[in-house]
């Protein structure tokens, strides 16, 4: 391609970001390319979403995490989706709240980063989270919602849509109200 005669180049004109949805239900059945997990770190499954996710992809599910040697907060890891609709799971560590002055923010904010790493890499174009870290891990619903949205909205990514799946109207609220929807 011949250079612009200008002096900017528009580098990220085709990186106009995925779409932003909300949804209310269980992000087991959602029919996306990957599905998010709130993992824990042995990555040996859980309650919660977790345990949701495990049951519903089945046992191959855990024998494979189990060649995966955990994950830190934070961090991310792939695997596929077994029985599950969607093809594959990110597992995602999300931080434990203590009171949010001990890094929280930015290991949260981390999870959504390194997961739309992680989708990418496989070519995923349409990914579903939880609300990482508000349930057992005790996150507040509002702060974290506003980080997953701002997250995903400044993160480059080839992920064409993002659903935020809310277990209950309190989150799924939070999420409405964020992406400017919240007519329903
Ligand atoms: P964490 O340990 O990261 O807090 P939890 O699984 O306890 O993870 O909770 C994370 C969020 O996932 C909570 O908002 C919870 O209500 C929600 N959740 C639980 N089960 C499901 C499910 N099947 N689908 C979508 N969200 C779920």
């Amino acid at each position: 391609m011949a250079a612009m005669d200008g002096e900017s180049t528009p580098v990220e004109a085709d990186r106009s970001g995925p779409r932003l949805e909300a949804g209310l239900g269980d992000i087991t059945a959602e029919q996306v390319d990957a599905i998010v997990n709130a993992a824990n770190s042995s990555l040996l499954g859980g309650g919660g979403v977790d345990g949701a996710i495990h049951r519903a992809a089945g046992p191959e599910l855990l024998e494979y995490c189990r060649g995966l040697g955990g994950c830190a907060a934070g961090q991310a890891k792939i695997t596929p989706g077994f029985g599950l609709t969607a093809r594959w799971v990110i597992h995602t560590v999300g931080p434990v709240w203590h009171g949010g002055n001990q890094g929280e923010p930015d290991l949260l904010a981390s999870c959504y980063r390194e997961s739309l790493a992680r989708a990418e890499e496989v070519g995923a174009e349409s990914v579903a989270f939880p609300a990482i870290s508000t349930g057992v891990y005790g996150y507040p619903t509002e702060p974290a919602a506003a980080i997953a949205v701002s997250t995903v909205r400044t993160t480059p990514t080839n992920v064409r849509l993002v659903r935020f799946l809310c277990f209950n109207a309190e989150t799924f609220d939070a999420y409405q109200i964020l992406l400017g929807s919240h007519e329903a």
